[in-house]
């Protein structure tokens, strides 16, 4: 049985629906992000999970159970927020102890937990202290014990460490992931940003104005994005407009011709798709021709972009065996593209046949596949 079901949430702020038909099974013990640009309805989503908004229709089911009637505090859930975490007027123990003093558990129980859960979060020496002695990872850690503490079923987390830096961000991921597999604790973490969520979700939602544009795990969705703003949106995409001649069985695009075992309709337009790491660049004289604009050292591979006439700006990533320099001429190769033409799936060409156009259309040179 799932963990959480929402079944065709909807919400409205005034005329415009913050989200729309939303419908999304976590599985138990999954960790799912709800990944999208800002506005896109995240924490709207979220916020109903865990009661403090009201959907206009749908319905959230925890262990198969609507949870629609309960207040925040009788559902099964907690939520850890971005900011304004901790009382600051309390002790750590204090405010992890809060919870399960409303609960009225026995002291010595109360004790024990936040000494367990202090433990589990690696802060077993913050008890005493308070909010203000600690670090922001510190704080952060301390608000996902405040909310384990209560032992929810589902654990809701609300961009939860935007405000810390980047080096910080990276390891509290991680930490996250670790506590949430030893916990086992269904999971569901609001975020924009996509490289948290590539490494943190088992599954990611990916929201786009308040509706689901797709679902699916970190390497489905970078792999074989459903649709072109899943497939612009998630990591760096080359992007060209073009269009099927169902004559020719090609997809043109300019001076770029591919053959496509397309049954797009002749004339549709096309958008083909290919990652920075599915093209290749090399000197000699097969493949389309391109000239070097930039390239940007990232370290570990080259963002190399180059200008091809007549097909446009294309973004490739090399392992710097090669040097590369700007105004060089090379010569571009695909490994795999995709193809996205209105109203069908992507279509997935690998080691595509390209053939250069000349500026009257016809051909000049082919790319060997590589
Ligand atoms: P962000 O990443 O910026 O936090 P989000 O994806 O979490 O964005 P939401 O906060 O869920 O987006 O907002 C979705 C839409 O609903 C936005 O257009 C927002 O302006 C609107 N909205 C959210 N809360 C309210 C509210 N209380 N009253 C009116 N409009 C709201």
């Amino acid at each position: 049985m799932a963990g959480l079901q929402l079944t065709n949430l909807t919400k409205r702020f005034g005329t415009t629906a913050a989200v729309y038909d939303f419908s999304l099974d976590v599985h138990d013990g999954e960790l799912m992000c709800l990944l999208g640009p800002s506005g896109c309805g995240k924490t709207t989503t979220l916020r109903m999970i865990g009661g403090f908004i009201t959907p206009d229709g749908g319905d959230i089911l925890i262990e198969g159970h609507s949870v629609l009637a309960l207040p925040p505090e009788r559902r099964p859930t907690a939520m850890v927020f971005q900011r304004f975490n901790l009382w600051p007027h309390m002790t750590v123990t204090d405010n992890i102890a809060f919870g399960l003093r409303l609960r009225r558990l026995p002291a010595a129980a109360i004790h024990r937990k936040v000494g367990e859960t202090l433990e589990l979060v690696g802060l077993p020496h913050a008890a005493g202290k308070w909010p203000h002695q600690l670090s922001g990872g510190e704080q952060q850690r301390i608000a996902v014990a405040r909310a384990l503490v209560l032992e929810p079923k589902i654990l809701l987390l609300d961009e939860p460490f935007s405000n810390l830096d980047a080096r910080l961000r990276v390891r509290m991921r991680e930490e996250l992931k670790t506590l949430q597999r030893q916990v086992g604790i269904t999971t569901v973490f609001v975020t924009h940003d996509q490289e948290e969520a590539l490494t943190l979700a088992d599954r990611i939602a990916v929201m786009n104005k308040g509706v689901m544009e797709q679902v699916d795990t970190p390497g489905v969705l970078y792999r074989r994005p459903q649709g072109l703003f899943v497939a612009d949106f998630i990591g760096t995409m080359n992007l060209i407009q073009g269009r099927y001649h169902r004559d020719r069985g090609a997809l043109v695009s300019g001076r770029l011709s591919v053959a496509g075992p397309g049954d797009w309709p002749d004339g549709a337009t096309v958008t083909l798709a290919f990652r920075p790491e599915d093209v290749t660049v090399a000197d000699g004289t097969a493949g389309i021709p391109a000239q070097v604009r930039r390239v940007v050292n990232l370290g570990h591979y080259l963002e190399v972009t180059v200008d091809s006439p007549g097909v446009g700006t294309i973004k490739v990533f090399t392992d710097g065996q090669q040097p590369m320099t700007e105004g060089q001429h090379v010569h571009i190769h695909f490994r795999r593209l995709l193809v996205y033409a209105e109203g069908t799936s992507p279509a997935e060409i690998d080691k595509p046949r390209l053939t250069h156009l000349d500026t009257a259309g016809e051909a000049v040179e082919r790319s060997s596949s590589v």
